[in-house]
């Protein structure tokens, strides 16, 4: 995947401020954050949204949303509260073609969402 913004991130290509990585995934600093937090973790599988995602996936997103978790807790958050996201698709306001899990906190996080 040549030109997916987050395989080059991934391969290094991009700057970032990686805040976690092993084998499977990566999470790093969002470059416009919409709160004192905003992690993206991405699998180093090249996935475009979450409706591309196969059975045999499950457990890699199982393990994204466990290192959310993990991340919050690091940051001091778990008990306030944080928000995590996957935007899928155009009306919802996704831009990368490469899944990401949003964890957003530290700030109140408004419901329903814009
Ligand atoms: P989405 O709108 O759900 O597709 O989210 C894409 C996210 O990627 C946005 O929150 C962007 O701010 C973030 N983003 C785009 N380019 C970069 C980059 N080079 N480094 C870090 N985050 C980025
Ligand atoms: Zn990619």
């Amino acid at each position: 995947m040549d030109k997916c913004l987050f395989c080059k991130i991934i391969n290094k290509e991009i700057d970032t401020d990686i805040v976690f990585e092993n084998d499977r995934l990566i999470a790093f600093q969002d470059i416009n954050p919409q709160a004192p937090l905003h992690i993206l973790i991405i699998p180093k599988k090249h996935i475009p949204t979450i409706n591309d995602l196969e059975t045999s996936d499950k457990n890699l997103v199982g393990e994204l949303i466990i290192t959310a978790a993990e991340l919050a807790q690091k940051e001091g958050f778990d008990k306030a509260g944080y928000r995590t996201v996957f935007n899928c698709n155009e009306m919802a306001g996704q831009t990368v073609y490469h899944i990401h899990l949003h964890l957003i906190a530290g700030r109140n996080l408004t419901w329903p969402p814009g």
